[in-house]
């Protein structure tokens, strides 16, 4: 492919590169090239198939989204321009999008996510409801949705998640008015108002499904709001199990993760995946949080071990999953650093593009455009770090030099 049509491809595309970074995202990608060793560790795994309901422990049952895509990295539904750039000699149909999680022993439950508002979804829903015990008395099935972030896999199942429970309570308690009609609450954390990047545009449709939502199935807060801000490190009681919220922004600044003590799992959405590594919006942001997640509850003897990511399945060995994330992405950044302290092989300065030539060598051109945006990602961050600095440019065009020798920032 001509460089010409790639660049001219950058401006659209680029907005999809915050929401999806494919040469760090996507398990399909690995079959090429060997960019860094963790890289080539990651490479070859085989996509789970998992059930779409499944009790994983005494306190949680994981119901999927009913989303295949490779939007959500499982599957052909949605092939929005980007994904010109995926092979397609990958089996997407084995796997069935965004998890969601039914938290409790009892009711009323939790739920965590609604999915992409796929319209099988809700009938899943329903049925793994019908596998646990179901109220007696006018209690709601689920007191309580927490939602992980923005993105649209997680949020677009709001309106007819809610719809089904009001449904469901309805069905069950037909001489009461909908009006004694307990509704959940639904729980976020909160976008701050002055938020640059993607949760800023129209990519964000948040303020559109809140809009879908049909008045009476949901309890605002005493301020009418539709969500309940989550805080850092809030114990969240009303549920059962105790759950803890941590914020871990990076993959979106709303992202949180939540300690589930009882099953001594941390749910983490979709900051580190069950398979693949997860895309991010702010490199620096990003690697804080898997730094907080590990440091977190990591001297405590009853502290996690395993992972409920979003997508894929449970992973076991949670801290050396997000360790190895880690690693991934120092890898890359000392190759970029490398690759600076050289000197430029096209003349002049080194640009994103002349960065992307030498790093992604191996790989095929048509996979150097995605990769100018992780790139680019890479060297927002080190430039915060004061370690780079922007010498001018557009686009793939930016020029890059280091500012001093020092190779590394502390992380
Ligand atoms: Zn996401």
């Amino acid at each position: 492919m001509l460089l010409a049509n790639l660049r001219s491809q950058c401006g659209a595309l680029s907005r999809l590169f915050q929401y999806t970074t494919l040469l760090d995202c996507s398990p399909f990608l690995r079959s090429f090239g060997t960019a860094t060793k963790t890289e080539f560790r990651l490479m070859g795994e085989k996509l789970e198939d998992l059930p779409s309901i499944s009790k994983i422990s005494d306190n949680v049952v994981r119901v999927l989204g009913q989303n295949p895509s490779k939007f959500t990295l499982q599957g052909p539904s949605r092939t929005p321009p980007l994904f010109r750039f995926i092979p397609s000699d990958i089996d997407y149909n084995h796997l069935t999008g965004t998890n969601t999680y039914i938290l409790g022993t009892q009711v009323p439950y939790v739920l965590l996510d609604t999915a992409e508002g796929k319209p099988e979804y809700p009938p899943i829903l329903s049925s793994a409801l019908d596998t646990l015990p179901t109220p007696l008395t006018p209690l709601p099935d689920i007191s309580d949705i927490i939602v992980s972030h923005w993105h649209i896999d997680h949020i677009g199942g709001l309106p007819s998640v809610l719809s089904l429970l009001l449904s469901r309570w309805q069905t069950r308690n037909p001489t009461l008015p909908s009006t004694s009609y307990p509704a959940p609450r639904l729980h976020k954390f909160p976008i701050p108002q002055d938020v640059t990047g993607i949760a800023a545009t129209k990519h964000n449709h948040l303020s559109e499904v809140v809009e879908s939502i049909p008045q009476g199935t949901f309890t605002p807060t005493a301020e009418g709001n539709t969500f309940h801000d989550l805080r850092d490190n809030q114990l969240f009681r009303s549920s059962s199990p105790t759950i803890r919220v941590l914020h871990t922004p990076g993959h979106t600044i709303d992202s949180i993760s939540l300690d589930i003590a009882d099953d001594r799992a941390l749910y983490t959405a979709d900051t580190v995946l069950g398979q693949g590594t997860a895309v991010f919006e702010d490199l620096g942001l990003y690697l804080q949080s898997l730094n907080k997640m590990l440091e977190y509850g990591k001297n405590d003897t009853a502290g996690y071990q395993i992972l409920y990511p979003c997508h894929g399945p449970v992973v076991k060995n949670g801290r050396e999953l997000i360790s190895t994330y880690i690693k991934h992405r120092l890898e890359r950044e000392e190759q970029i650093l490398q690759v600076l302290r050289g000197k430029p092989t096209e003349g002049g300065n080194w640009t994103i593009w002349t960065i992307v030539k030498v790093i992604y060598a191996s790989y095929p051109e048509n996979l150097w455009l995605p990769a100018a945006r992780s790139i680019e990602l890479h060297l927002l961050k080190l430039k915060r770090d004061r370690v780079v600095q922007r010498l001018g440019g557009e686009g793939v065009d930016t020029a890059w030099g280091l500012v001093s020798r020092t190779p590394s920032p502390s992380l």
